[in-house]
């Protein structure tokens, strides 16, 4: 039985005294309701200890947004897995389409990233998800499968095991306009057949994929319910505690 898990994404949102007050807000409604799934806040780098800090006192797990592809040294500006782990932080996005599009990431790069975040211990949250020309040409299977395999399998099977899975359409990230139920449905089944295909049945029945992609209150439970589909990765709602609050609890 896989956990669901939601995890929210603040990107380069909030400055300093918002994003405590976020994190208090997250806290006090996390203390009042029953919530099934995993929680994982992902703020920008340099509230994150802040956000671990207070994770210690609440029931959340801390991510980061990014992380190094190098291990250690004149990375200027760089941030890397070590430090992430002494930090005590847990997971970390990686592949996420804005980093793919906005600074250029490719294969190579993503899979450093896999790479150092396991060494780690750091649990990655890989995106994978195609542009709306690609699913419009009816390219979307061969795009993801493409990322999936080159972004995860040239792990073994005990590294793979650590990895989390983000379906996320690029057409519906910050758009307003969500894949449908179905269209999640179908696509994470396919990433699980690729999966099993790898790695066998029982790994891919293990492996979580969450989905991502203007989900809403609204929206979430009807995602959240389509077998193959373990929660989400939450980008603009997860800025607002009501809605990350509402869908925390879709996700059971
Ligand atoms: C994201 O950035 O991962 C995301 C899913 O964003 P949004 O929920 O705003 O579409």
């Amino acid at each position: 039985m896989r956990k669901k898990i939601v995890a929210g994404n603040w990107k380069m949102n909030l400055t300093f005294n918002e994003a405590e007050d976020l994190l208090d807000e997250i806290v006090d409604l996390l203390e009042n309701e029953t919530i099934d799934a995993q929680v994982i806040v992902c703020p920008p780098y340099p509230y994150l200890e802040m956000a671990s800090d207070i994770a210690k006192e609440s029931n959340f797990f801390v991510g980061a947004q990014n992380i190094s592809p190098f291990e250690a040294g004149a990375y200027t500006g760089e941030v890397s897995s070590s430090m992430l782990t002494s930090m005590e932080i847990t997971h970390c996005i990686i592949g996420h389409s804005e980093r793919r599009k906005y600074f250029n990431e490719d294969d190579k790069m993503l899979t450093a990233k896999i790479n150092q975040s396991l060494e780690h211990k750091i649990i990655p949250i890989f995106c994978v998800g195609e542009a709306l020309p690609e699913r419009e040409a009816g390219d979307h299977f061969e795009v993801v499968r493409h990322q999936v395999r080159h972004g995860l399998f040239h792990l073994d099977t005990d590294e793979f095991e650590k990895v989390i899975i983000a379906y996320e359409p690029v057409w519906a990230i910050g758009t307003g306009v969500t894949a449908s139920p179905e269209q999640a449905k179908e696509m994470h089944d396919y990433i699980r057949s690729l999966i099993a295909e790898r790695y066998g049945k029982d790994i891919a029945d293990k492996t979580i994929i969450l989905y991502g992609g203007s989900c809403n209150s609204k929206n979430a439970k009807e995602i959240f319910a389509q077998e193959g589909v373990d929660g989400g990765l939450i980008g603009g709602a997860s800025l607002i505690p009501e809605e990350f609050l509402a869908i925390c609890k879709a996700a059971k």
